[in-house]
């Protein structure tokens, strides 16, 4: 019986998870890697310390951190459901079960699918939904980022040094990512934008060679090597079907990370507290783990 599972190593949950090892917690991390959206951003200016650091240095300072503690991990792994009977809290995942008096639900955000035609077909074969990842895999080719925010803008700048033509497919009528990466992108002779455009379908051979847009009641098509699917992302809440969420799947927690159950504690994007941000995660994390000692100490 662990005193605490926390699911996902994120910074939440890295964060969560170092808090329970300073308090001599039995922790046991389940996740599906370390760093979790960290590794998908390229640039971060805005996590106190660092004036720039790449998310893959900074998830590998998190990992370098967790692993200064004996704390027991289970990267790779899926939690499939989560149950709460009698006060123990049953954790079952795509290799094993577990159980504890605490839980942590700190399992972020998961990319939002397209669901057009071709997606799943051409996925890591074209498709792909992490341009950091991914960007240098399409050096001097024509490749599409789909999406107007942040996330799309970031993929569109990554691309720029690397591909030779990127198409910017958006719906909306006009670009919502940061003014200044809108700025970037448009003055580049290798971005071309189209607005009020809708993604139709994905197809090609054994990699992607081509994507049909709608625009203006029109169909055309592009030829691409690649697509880059930036459209947001999806709380990842799934498995946990009793705790209270709002209408997107996030989960309400209050300001000691407290969900509806008792001690089933949630921390980070998961979570319906409104800034999507690492330092957020961490700080949410943090205050998580605190209240899951509180609540073992009252047992
Ligand atoms: C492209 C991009 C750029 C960004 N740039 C910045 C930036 O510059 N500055 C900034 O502050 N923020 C940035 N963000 C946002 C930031 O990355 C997130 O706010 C932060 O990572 C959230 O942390 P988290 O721990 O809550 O969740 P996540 O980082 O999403 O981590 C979730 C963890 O849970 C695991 N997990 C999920 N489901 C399961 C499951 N069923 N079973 C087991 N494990 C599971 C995942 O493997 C992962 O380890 C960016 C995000 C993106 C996508």
């Amino acid at each position: 019986m662990n005193d605490l599972i926390v699911i996902g190593a994120g910074p939440a949950g890295i964060t969560a998870s170092v808090y329970a090892a300073r308090k001599r917690m039995n922790c046991l991390i389940i996740t599906g890697d370390i760093g979790g959206q960290t590794i998908l951003s390229s640039d971060i200016e805005n996590y106190t310390g660092y004036h720039f650091i790449t998310g893959v240095e900074l998830a590998q300072k998190f990992r370098e951190h967790l692993e200064q503690f004996k704390l027991e991990l289970k990267v790779g792994d899926k939690v499939n459901l989560v149950k709460h009977e009698d006060g123990i809290v049953q954790v079952r995942t795509e290799k094993g079960e577990y159980q504890a008096k605490t839980l942590i639900i700190a399992s972020g955000r998961i990319p939002r699918k397209l669901g057009v035609e071709g997606e799943d077909e051409f996925k890591n074969r074209g498709v792909t939904y992490c341009a950091t990842c991914d960007a240098p895999l399409f050096s001097e080719m024509d490749v599409a980022v789909v999406g107007g925010g942040n996330s799309a803008l970031d993929a569109t700048l990554q691309l720029m040094k690397i591909a030779n033509k990127i198409y910017l497919v958006d719906v909306a009528d006009r670009l919502r990512a940061d003014p200044i990466m809108v700025e970037k992108a448009k003055g580049s002779n290798k971005v071309i934008i189209y607005n009020n455009a809708k993604v139709k379908q994905i197809s090609g051979d054994k990699f992607v060679q081509g994507i049909k847009i709608e625009r203006d009641g029109k169909e055309e098509d592009l030829t691409v090597g690649g697509i880059f699917i930036e459209i947001g992302s999806t709380p990842a809440s799934e498995f946990v079907k009793d705790v209270a969420k709002n209408e997107t799947g996030e989960i309400f927690v209050n300001c000691r990370c407290e969900t509806n159950i008792s001690g089933i504690f949630a921390a980070g994007d998961v979570t319906d507290v409104p800034a999507k941000q690492i330092i957020v995660a961490c700080g949410e994390g943090a205050k998580a783990s605190l209240s899951a000692f509180d609540y073992i100490s009252r047992l």
